[in-house]
């Protein structure tokens, strides 16, 4: 027998929770070996979504196909699925070597077993050092290994992540989200990983699926996401993007004419229709936007006063206010020490229409 294409399959799910909507019709495959992240502001239906793979929770209807069975009524032990919590729920009395067999034990693993297998995955993941510290003498970051070795000891098919890094600090959190892609890159484990932080689903995944009010908003690489957002919830979401709201001129193809404060701004919009003088809204990375002392090459150019600027370290963001456009600012990033040196002169913003994405609203 072929082993079936997708390792998950969420078909068709909602979940209810009284006059709650917390998932509404989901379908998605989850290849083997792949990171996928759920991304979407609190109460989209991360969790939910987490429990019913799970299988601490049961959808009000759908299926979750598992491997090609399907566990939509299995209880959690039955399934071939483990989970790393936020607050990594490690038994404070058991030293780090009994928390990881802990697991196993409970599978009825011999001794012997036990003790191969651990040993295996604290070498794995470089854990050999604490074996017998409890998890109150270890570092945050410490901690966050022995929870996913622990998770990882029984060999699951599917690794349930739910928030797992909230409670490290900026600094610590971005190394240790590197640690984990590493480490998910080397076992080549499946790992449905949850977050809020659009960074750290950037960061991370292969492939991230945007959730708002318990629908997905889009499904598609970090990339994709990032340069094609569908919709201004994801351009919003992911990223710092300028939002820009205007009726359409015209359009030819792909390329769009938009008025923006009777500017025609050009963009691009594949498969986009709709009737002329009608509402429509572009997004354009800060990044994408140049600034210039003369008109530049580009298809857009507008032309202001700088008003605004804030120091980022790395960059700086300023910010535009279009001549004689009440209302009309665009903001940028800039290299931080160029971004120091401009005044008040009259200077000009440029982007291309490649870089210019009609949104879905
Ligand atoms: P967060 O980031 O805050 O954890 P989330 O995206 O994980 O949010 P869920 O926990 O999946 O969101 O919740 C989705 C919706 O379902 C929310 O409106 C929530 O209030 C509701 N909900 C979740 N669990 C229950 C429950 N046991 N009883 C009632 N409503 C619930």
């Amino acid at each position: 027998m072929t082993a079936p294409a997708s390792l998950v399959r969420i078909e068709g799910v909602s979940k209810h929770f009284g006059d709650t909507v917390a998932l509404d019709d989901l379908t998605l495959d989850i290849a083997r070996g792949e990171f996928v992240t759920f991304l979407g502001p609190s109460g989209c239906g991360k969790s939910t979504t987490l429990r019913i793979l799970g299988g601490f929770e049961r959808p009000t209807s759908g299926r979750v196909i598992l491997d090609g069975e399907d566990v939509t009524l299995q209880p959690p032990e039955k399934r071939h699925v483990n989970m790393v919590f936020q607050d990594y729920a490690l038994f404070p009395h058991m030293t780090v070597r009994q928390n990881i067999s802990f697991g196993l034990e409970l599978k009825g693993m011999d001794k012997a077993a036990i003790r191969k297998r651990s040993d295996e995955i604290m070498a794995f993941l470089e854990l050999e050092s604490y074996v017998d510290r409890y998890p109150g003498q270890l570092s945050g970051g410490q901690r966050q290994r022995v929870a996913l070795a622990r998770a990882l000891a029984p060999d699951p098919a599917l690794l349930l992540l739910d928030e797992p890094l909230g409670a490290l600090d900026a600094k610590l959190r971005g190394q240790v989200q590197l640690e984990l892609k590493s480490i998910q890159r080397r076992t080549q484990k499946t790992f449905f990983f949850v977050t809020h932080d659009q960074e750290e689903a950037l960061t991370m995944s292969d492939r991230i699926v945007v959730m708002n009010k318990g629908r997905v908003e889009q499904d598609g690489t970090p990339e994709e996401l990032y340069f094609h957002p569908a919709s201004r919830f994801v351009a919003e979401f992911v990223g710092d993007t300028n939002l820009l709201s205007g009726t359409l001129r015209g359009q030819d193809g792909d390329k769009i004419v938009m008025d923006w404060f009777g500017q025609n701004l050009t963009g691009l919009a594949p498969g986009f229709t709709s009737a002329v003088g009608g509402n429509i809204t572009a997004s354009v990375r800060l990044e994408k936007l140049g600034l210039s002392a003369e008109r530049p090459f580009a298809e857009n150019a507008v032309k202001g006063k700088i008003v605004g600027k804030t120091f980022l370290g790395s960059r700086m963001a300023v910010d535009l206010a279009v001549d004689q456009t009440e209302g009309a600012i665009l903001r940028a990033f800039v290299d931080a020490e160029a971004g120091g040196t401009f005044g008040a002169d009259p200077i000009w913003m440029g982007w291309d229409s490649k870089d210019m994405a009609v949104l879905r609203d």
